[in-house]
């Protein structure tokens, strides 16, 4: 039997504000071994909420490093969906 528990990694979410004292950079997030869905953790009070997991929606790439020098554009469908949603209410301009 080996004990687990160390394999859970924590990461801090960066710019992530607490709902509950409202501190920032105090979230971690973390997937609890045996399940699917990650944990949002702050280590400043203790609060913690389970996150929701689609099958389908793949893992937001703000949670991955930087990598090489190019940051302009961000890359990843999450970002472009936003993009598309924010233009998604604005009238046709079609006149006819
Ligand atoms: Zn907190």
């Amino acid at each position: 039997m080996v004990s687990w528990g160390s394999k859970v990694r924590k990461r801090f979410i960066a710019g992530a504000v607490c709902p509950r004292c409202g501190e920032m950079d105090r979230m971690v997030s973390y997937t609890p071994e045996g399940s699917q869905a990650p944990v949002r953790e702050c280590v400043a009070c203790g609060f913690s909420e389970q996150l929701k997991v689609e099958v389908n929606v793949a893992v937001p790439t703000r949670v991955e490093p930087v990598v090489g020098g190019k940051a302009s554009e961000p890359k990843g469908p999450a970002a472009a969906t936003e993009q598309v949603i924010k233009f998604m209410p604005l009238p046709g301009r079609k006149k006819t």
